[in-house]
Formats: structure tokens, C-alpha cells, sequence
């Protein structure tokens, strides 16, 4: 399966849309532990790519990708910013020149993701960020490459947001409350898990459009 600048354009088109139907969700998660204001961020941050990737015609995927990260970078405040748009510039930076990608080559942008949002947040697996989603997801695309079921990785994200709740946070604001951040979910988390699930809605409707040219279905 090859994925192209299109369908990562429907990717963050769904994502935006479900980023904000959720925004009081994603408010109110960060309203437990954080200073509410993670609903607000996203929603306004992928209005503005939106914005920008609907003014541009994309076929390099890195590119567009990088263009992604830029946006986040700097129209959005606050750590979801720069964090997420490190991710999606180190992503894009390793398939600059590409106009279509495999699993692999996904794989492979995602690691470098983490990388960057490790070395910007100096977070590790387990301190209740974003990270929790991320590496996971990540090692399970590359542990799976071609024969990956989107379907089962979307259900694998959504476990590891919820595995946050049972998590001390050692970065950010919900650091300092401590153990008292024990119970409620990481909206970096949260946020992250809605990015891959609509990632995974995205990939597996391709997979069924490319069946039905070959005529399987
Ligand atoms: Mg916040």
C-alpha cells in the first residue's frame, strides 16, 4: 500500500473536523490537571493548517508534512504547539521528495517524530504526555510494515490514551500535582490517539478503494 499527499490532506481534514467536535472534551480533560486550554490549541491550530494546505497544491508528502508542522509551531501556544509540530516537521523532513510513501517509510517519519518530541519535551515513555500515544503507535507500524490492520492499530492507540489515566505525570503543569494526576487522561494523549485513529479511518478506506479497482470486492 502506498499512501499519498492526498490522502494525508483527508487525513488532517478528518482530524480537524474531530478535533473540534471534541474541543470541550479535550478542554475539559486539560481543565483537570492543566490550565484548560488544549481544546482551544488544537481546534485553532488545525483551523490554521486548514487554512494553509488548502491555499497550496502538494504532491511531495514531506513537504506537506513539514508545512503541517510549521503551522503548529507558530500559530499554536502553549507545549501542544511546538510539540506537535516537531513531530510533524520531523516526519516530513525524512520524506522530503517522496510523492508517495510506504507503511515502512510512515514508520520510519513517526520514529523520527518521537525522537524530535522526546528532545523538545525531555519526556520518556510513562510521564503521561503525548509520548505515551506516539511510541507505541509507532513501534507497532514498524513492527507491522505491510501487513498492518488499521483497524486493530486505531483500537491500539485508543488503549494507550487510556493507559495515561493510570499514570504520574513528570512533565508539563499536571507535574505538579503529583500523585493527585493519577487518575484522569493526558489530553496530549488524548489528542494524539484521535490523530492516529483518524489516520487509521483515512488508510483503511484507501485499502478498500484500491480492492475495489482491482476488483476483489
Ligand atoms: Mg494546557
Amino acid at each position: 500500500m502506498l499512501i499519498k499527499s492526498n490522502q494525508i490532506i483527508r487525513w488532517i481534514e478528518l482530524a480537524n473536523a474531530q478535533i473540534d467536535r471534541q474541543k470541550e472534551y479535550l478542554t475539559q480533560l486539560d481543565q483537570a490537571i492543566g490550565d484548560g486550554d488544549h481544546g482551544i490549541n488544537m481546534t485553532r491550530g488545525f483551523k490554521e493548517i486548514i487554512n494553509k494546505i488548502h491555499q497550496t497544491a502538494y504532491d511531495d508528502v514531506g513537504k506537506l508534512l513539514q508545512d503541517i508542522g510549521m503551522v503548529l509551531v507558530s500559530k499554536v501556544g502553549g507545549a501542544s504547539g511546538p510539540l506537535f509540530g516537531t513531530a510533524f516537521m520531523k516526519a516530513g523532513q525524512v520524506l522530503k521528495g517522496k510523492q508517495e510513501i510506504t507503511i515502512s517509510e510512515l514508520g520510519q517519519a513517526f520514529q523520527e517524530s518521537v525522537s524530535g518530541i522526546k528532545l523538545r519535551g525531555r519526556s520518556q515513555m510513562g510521564d503521561k504526555t503525548m509520548l505515551d500515544v506516539w511510541e507505541p503507535v509507532t513501534q507497532y507500524i514498524q513492527q507491522n510494515g505491510n501487513t498492518i490492520n488499521f483497524q486493530e492499530l486505531a483500537f491500539y492507540a485508543r488503549e494507550q490514551a487510556e493507559n495515561t489515566k493510570g499514570l504520574e505525570a513528570k512533565k508539563g503543569r499536571a507535574s505538579f500535582l503529583g500523585k493527585r494526576s493519577i487518575g484522569h487522561l493526558d489530553p496530549g494523549a488524548v489528542s494524539s490517539c484521535i490523530l492516529f485513529e483518524t489516520l487509521c479511518s483515512i488508510l483503511i478506506e484507501g485499502n478498500v478503494t484500491e480492492d475495489v479497482k482491482r476488483g476483489i470486492s
